[in-house]
């Protein structure tokens, strides 16, 4: 083993959950010998061409919307999600709290929020001005049986977001923490039940070869296409773009997990001003229902005023929709995920190779692109074809989603759960079901499954933790920002007021 590749601290990723814990280290004095590796590029090369070409050209090896510096934060819509002071839990953003408790959790948020201000983020807060607004929203949607979840929110916007984790990649950087962007992590040491390290492999030559070769083959660096890098803290920040990567390394490893849920349903879109008060008083809503006849949770998740629907590439080539808005340019839609939680029952265990199939099929039916349909159409049966949606009141924001019928693809219960929450939200929010509204397919959310980890983030194996979204700590920016913070300081310190 060369020195030049032992390490203190390795981290894999560089999405938000990686960036804030080398911040974090850099502030505890100990930045020294700390690695960082990305199957990405650097922010300043990521670009998106869809901006361009108005389809998505599936960017090989990877996707530039979900990996590079600061992973899916970078073309996010950079919503800060952050809490209320008399909450006596957390409501959005994770499971963080579970871990290190809810006055510590709000601490941490306010410490990591500081953060990005100091790094350039907008003063202004979202969702603070108009309490009796709200409160009047709040009692008509309890009157429906949905819960409102209304929290103060900093929004940076995607053109922002990718500004200023331009200067977090700068500071890093000038803090001697050494980066290495365009490597994949394929597989971990591990001996004895200690991690030892990682096993890399150039993304160009992942390019040129067969791309994620099972990590099951790959015993050592051996050949030169592969290089190992030692240390005996290796921490997992892998995203939602690492679950699948994850998954794999804890069935090898056997790294103890948890069936987690998986998150499907489609991102609607519909006029501004069908959501005129929902996004003054609030900008972001976050609803969540049971509707009959299943009972399974659905919710509103990431809602974008004047935004855009965007498509983003997962491994093997899955194309999911998601959405964003900018804080200059604008549309006049308003878009947001509805989304159904699968917690599956025995004998089934397979969260994400159900949502992947879902996926699969829907990305089939497109020839590899999202697909898109009118409410109205689904209501009566019948997809939606290219000419109607040219009529269409609502006209869609994403450009290379194809009309058709997502219907065949998503399941009976899910639909349903979704249709029937539709119909409610339109007693809270009237429009909410107009005829011309869109839906586009598939949204997922693969979260599971659950890495178990301890109190300071340790998996079953001495010296490997896991933070962030990829092991299901955490689903938003700030969240996973905070887990890092903790992380640096799980590693280094007892406790740190
Ligand atoms: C379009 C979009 C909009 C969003 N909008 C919001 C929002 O407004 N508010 C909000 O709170 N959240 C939003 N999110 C979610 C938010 O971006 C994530 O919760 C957050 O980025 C998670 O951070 P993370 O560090 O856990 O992982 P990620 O940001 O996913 O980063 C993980 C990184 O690890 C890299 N990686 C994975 N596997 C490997 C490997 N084997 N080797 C090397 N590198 C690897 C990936 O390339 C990636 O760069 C949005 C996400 C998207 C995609």
């Amino acid at each position: 083993m060369s020195l030049n590749n032992k390490y203190n601290v390795i981290i894999i990723g560089m999405g938000p959950s990686s960036i804030f814990c080398a911040y974090e280290l850099i502030q505890l004095g100990k930045a020294e010998k700390v690695l960082l590796i990305e199957q990405g590029k650097r922010v300043e090369n990521r670009i998106c061409p869809i901006e361009k070409t108005g389809k998505c050209t599936k960017c090989k090896p990877f996707c530039n919307i979900t990996s590079g510096f600061s992973g899916a934060g970078a073309f996010s819509d950079g919503k800060l999600s952050l809490y209320n002071d008399d909450d006596d839990d957390i409501y959005v953003g994770g499971n963080l709290h579970k871990y290190i408790g809810v006055d510590e959790t709000k601490k941490l948020i306010d410490y990591t929020d500081e953060i990005y201000l100091k790094f350039g983020a907008d003063t202004k807060l979202e969702g603070v001005k108009y309490k009796e607004e709200v409160t009047k929203i709040r009692k008509k949607s309890q009157k429906e049986g949905i819960n409102l979840i209304d929290i103060p929110i900093r929004h940076l916007g995607t053109e922002k977001a990718h500004e200023l984790y331009g200067k977090l990649e700068d500071y890093i950087e000038h803090n001697n923490i050494t980066m290495m962007f365009e490597t994949i992590v394929e597989d971990l040491i591990i001996e004895d039940n200690q991690v030892k390290g990682v096993v890399t492999r150039s993304a160009k030559s992942a390019k040129s070869s067969k791309l994620s070769e099972s990590p099951k083959s790959i015993k050592s660096s051996k050949s030169k296409e592969f290089e190992n890098f030692y240390s005996d803290k290796v921490i997992i920040a892998v995203g939602r773009k690492g679950a699948n990567w994850l998954s794999d390394m804890c069935n090898k490893h056997n790294i103890e997990t948890r069936a987690g849920v998986v998150d499907i349903g489609v991102r609607y879109e519909l006029p501004d001003k069908i959501m005129k008060d929902i996004n003054t008083y609030m900008y972001e809503g976050k609803f969540i229902g049971y509707p009959y006849p299943f009972k399974d949770k659905v919710r509103t998740f990431c809602q974008n005023p004047s935004g855009f629907v965007s498509s983003e590439v997962y491994d093997n080539n899955l194309t999911l929709v998601n959405g964003h808005s900018y804080k200059d340019k604008k549309s006049n839609n308003t878009n947001l995920a509805i989304l159904v939680s699968h917690d599956f029952t025995h004998p089934f265990n397979k969260p994400i190779e159900y949502g992947r199939n879902v996926a699969k099929n829907l990305n089939e039916l497109g020839e590899g692109n999202v697909v898109v349909q009118r409410l109205g159409d689904i209501n009566r049966g019948k997809r939606t074809w290219q000419e109607e949606l040219e009529k269409n009141s609502v006209v869609p924001t994403l450009k290379s989603a194809v009309a058709g019928d997502i219907t065949f693809a998503i399941g009976y219960r899910t639909m349903t759960d979704i249709l029937q929450f539709i119909k409610e939200m339109d007693k809270i929010i009237e429009g909410f079901a107009h005829p011309d509204n869109l839906l586009y397919g598939p949204e997922i959310k693969f979260y599971s499954n659950k890495v178990i980890i301890n109190e300071k983030f340790e998996t079953c194996i001495k010296g490997l933790y896991s933070i962030g979204d990829g092991g299901g700590m955490t689903r938003g920016l700030m969240m996973a920002s905070a887990s890092g913070v903790q992380m640096a300081r799980n590693l280094f310190t007892d406790f740190i007021e």
